[in-house]
């Protein structure tokens, strides 16, 4: 790749990052300025020492696109740039990273800690496809960062948990629960997808940043994928019996210690591995023509955020003022504890979601949903246009009253995202549907 003359390492803007970092300035061959996709599934070897070094992690290079791609190579440097990290490590969906950031740290036996306010995705994934692993998923209240303490045992490996949860939509205690980790040598995973630009997890303590790139980042509701950022600032070797994985011989990598391998390379272990056992042995690599797509997301996902959270605080204040709802969930009205969290963690805004609880019960939130116009009714957030869901009818559908409750769903509860249109025609849509509702 041709190098920047700008140095986008000298700019900690988002805003910059996302247009000029991952070490790319111009195609080298080409000199196309944008990003060029690779569309290959290998690359010829100088010769069979180079091979031999790629092969054996003494040289970091091209191998085979399952393991990384030039065009995803730009993407992954520019997401970690902008979190603060060293590395990033990109995967074929938001699901996909955050399993891959747990199993790069736990085998069956295990188990980690985890907030229990999740997208109902990964809580499937937590509650019973890595029970069935052999990982067990201790659940903690997000509220209370003492819990995830006394949960924790010699077994634990990680805590999870989410910058900015819904339905419920209060902003995760990170700095409280990953100074709890610390006195223990656990490192906390934060899953930054609802939150990018406005929370950098990494600098309240986080080691480890996930994205559902299918959000904000991409931001334009046309393609799938995820990432994992590694903080570089954990100390895997300080506490081998915490952290098995990084500091046994690994004999899936020739008796591999990626602690040690970390000393010479620099504190990438845990990022190095992810790539090289991780997506090597389950594969869920992330498409070079998905990873253009997403790059063309993160180029404006800075502008796009701004816009989303303007214009949800401006929601947030019609809306709670409507003689038809009941409450308003949003964390820029958030008082008190959360509030403070909310105002701590979050810089420039509160994000995009918004939630409702409507007088006239269910029925009402459907007779909502089904008169919005300009509003998308889908299952997905963070795309550049305003949507809705009713989860009591959607999403949370089979659970028990009870169950829903506790997972933050009232029977009325309308989720909406707000999108980057005209303030006003977001206000008339949802003024005319709450007429109807
Ligand atoms: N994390 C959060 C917070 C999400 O909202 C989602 C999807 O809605 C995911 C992870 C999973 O992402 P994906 O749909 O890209 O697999």
């Amino acid at each position: 790749m041709a190098k920047n003359k700008f140095n986008p390492a000298d700019s900690v803007n988002p805003e910059t990052i996302a247009l000029h970092g991952g070490d790319y300035r111009s195609d080298p061959s080409t000199t196309s300025v944008a990003v060029p996709i690779y569309q290959t599934t290998s690359y010829q070897f100088h010769n069979t020492e180079h091979a031999a070094n790629l092969f054996g992690a003494k040289d970091f290079g091209n191998i085979y696109t399952r393991i990384m791609n030039p065009t995803v190579d730009v993407l992954e440097k520019r997401v970690a740039a902008m979190e603060g990290g060293v590395g990033a490590l990109c995967v074929s969906s938001g699901q996909s990273a955050s399993m891959l950031s747990i199993q790069n740290l736990v085998k069956a036996g295990d188990n980690i800690v985890s907030s229990t306010d999740l997208y109902g995705g990964t809580w499937n994934l937590f509650a019973n496809t890595m029970k069935d692993l052999g990982i067990e998923v201790r659940f903690a209240d997000p509220t209370d960062p003492e819990s995830f303490r006394k949960m924790t045992d010699d077994n634990t490996r990680a805590y999870y948990a989410e910058t900015l949860p819904n339905p419920k939509l209060k902003v995760f205690p990170i700095r409280e629960v990953a100074d709890i980790g610390d006195e223990y040598n656990i490192p906390l995973i934060v899953d930054n997808t609802a939150a990018p630009v406005i929370c950098k997890p990494i600098e309240h303590g986080a080691t480890i940043v996930v994205h559902s790139l299918t959000k904000f980042i991409g931001g334009h509701g046309t393609t799938i994928g995820g990432i994992i950022v590694d903080s570089g600032k954990f100390d895997w070797a300080k506490d081998p019996k915490r952290q098995p994985m990084l500091n046994n011989p690994d004999p899936s990598y020739h008796g591999m210690v990626w602690t040690e391998f970390a000393k010479a390379v620099g504190p990438i272990a845990y990022i190095v591995r992810a790539r090289f056992v991780g997506l090597r042995d389950l594969g869920p690599a992330l498409p070079p023509q998905s990873a253009f797509q997403i790059i063309q997301g993160l180029e404006t996902v800075s502008l796009r955020m701004e816009k989303h959270c303007s214009n949800a605080a401006k929601v947030a204040e019609y809306l709670s003022n409507h003689n038809k709802v009941s409450r308003v969930i949003y964390a820029g009205l958030d008082e008190g504890e959360a509030g403070e969290r909310a105002n701590k963690y979050l810089k420039g805004g509160h994000g995009a979601l918004c939630g409702i609880e409507l007088k006239g019960g269910k029925a009402s939130g459907e007779k909502f949903i089904n008169n919005l116009n300009m509003f998308y009714h889908v299952a997905n957030i963070g795309d550049a246009r305003s949507l809705a869901i009713h989860p009591a009818s959607t999403t949370h559908s089979q659970l028990s009253d009870e169950d829903m409750e506790s997972a933050g769903v009232n029977p009325s509860y309308v989720r909406l995202s707000i999108g980057i249109e005209h303030i006003d025609d977001i206000i008339e849509d949802l003024k005319n549907a709450l007429d109807a509702a």
